[in-house]
């Protein structure tokens, strides 16, 4: 049988008896270090092999268990993520939940987009715009670039960027609803649409919509990828996609399965991964579209609605002043 205890310290009485009346608590006293609360507790059940989440774990902590026990240590990947893989019904409802906030919030914020706003005056706002739309927090740090920043596929939002700056800007943002989280890219185009931009928007969106008709279960995970991958290859991009094509997302914004090259994963009906091609030319900017997407006992159901046809994304007037 299971038996399922979790040391905590005091901090959390309370709140484990109101939110957890049925679980086992080891409730550390002040002065006990965790390792030492795990060894009291393994020692009074009689436990002689000890497994561990290995990326969860650091190597300081390590070496202080290994000091403080005496069992066989374990280090084990993949088991809790694999779990998690899966979706049931009430997480995918509250992964959509925190798409349609992020969807909101996302239209919110483009009625009110102006020339003069910096990157980091975007992504305030958008973060005040998913708070307002009912989420708990935005589920990562907005992404706002503007033209050649966009070329960095994690730029961080500067104050003296400002959206007139350049002809477009890459936003990558996503709500933290209940737990559950949301994770879009969409690229608008505030100023003119170069030839450029329109041949690297063209060919990263028919990428993108490859790779999402490709989803569907038994389909694996690294041939999601190479598709998606030999699109923008053909089209002279292939050095400039520089990540893979999508992941898993749920409690965590990146979680199993893994869209890549390396990926062992099959796809199988209740997951619920991202579909993200980009090309990042530098000193240009960068093009990337993301959706979400759930793999469904016949095929996928895409769960974001933002519109991306390039005549979609073009918001160039609306930010003259
Ligand atoms: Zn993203
Ligand atoms: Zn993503």
């Amino acid at each position: 049988m299971t038996r399922i205890l979790v040391i905590s310290d005091g901090r959390y009485t309370t709140q484990l008896r109101q939110e957890c009346p049925d679980l086992e608590v080891h409730i550390r006293p002040i002065g006990q270090p965790m390792a030492e609360g795990i060894a009291e507790v393994i020692g009074r059940l009689g436990i002689g092999r000890l497994a561990f989440e290995a990326m969860a774990v650091s190597v300081a902590e390590f070496e202080t268990l290994r000091q403080k026990l005496t069992v066989e240590l374990v280090g084990v990947q993949g088991r809790v993520e694999a779990l998690r893989m899966i979706k049931d019904p009430a997480e995918i409802a509250a992964i959509r939940a925190a798409i349609a906030c992020a969807e909101t919030a996302f239209a919110m914020l483009c009625a009110g987009l102006k020339a003069d706003d910096s990157e980091k005056d975007v992504a305030d706002a958008l973060e005040m715009d998913l708070r307002r739309c009912g989420a708990t927090a935005a589920s990562f740090a907005p992404i706002v670039a503007v033209g050649p920043h966009s070329a960095l596929p994690h730029a961080r939002p500067s104050a003296v960027t400002r959206l007139g700056s350049a002809d477009f800007v890459l936003i990558d943002w996503g709500a933290d609803g209940a737990g559950y989280k949301s994770d879009l890219t969409r690229v608008l185009v505030t100023g003119k649409v170069s030839a450029q931009l329109e041949r690297v928007y063209r060919c990263v969106l028919a990428a993108q919509e490859r790779g999402i008709a490709m989803v569907r279960p038994g389909v694996r995970a690294r041939d999601v990828d190479a598709e998606v991958r030999s699109i923008l290859e053909d089209a002279g991009f292939g050095h400039f996609f520089s990540h893979g094509t999508g992941h898993g997302l749920g409690l965590e914004i990146h979680e199993a399965p893994m869209l890549r090259r390396e990926s062992e994963a099959v796809l199988q009906p209740g997951m619920v991964v991202t579909i993200e091609p980009g090309v990042y030319l530098p000193d240009w900017g960068g093009v990337r579209i993301e959706d979400d997407v759930l793999v469904t006992p016949d095929g996928h159901e895409v769960l974001s609605h933002v519109p991306k046809v390039l005549d979609a994304v073009v918001v160039g007037s609306r930010q003259e002043q």
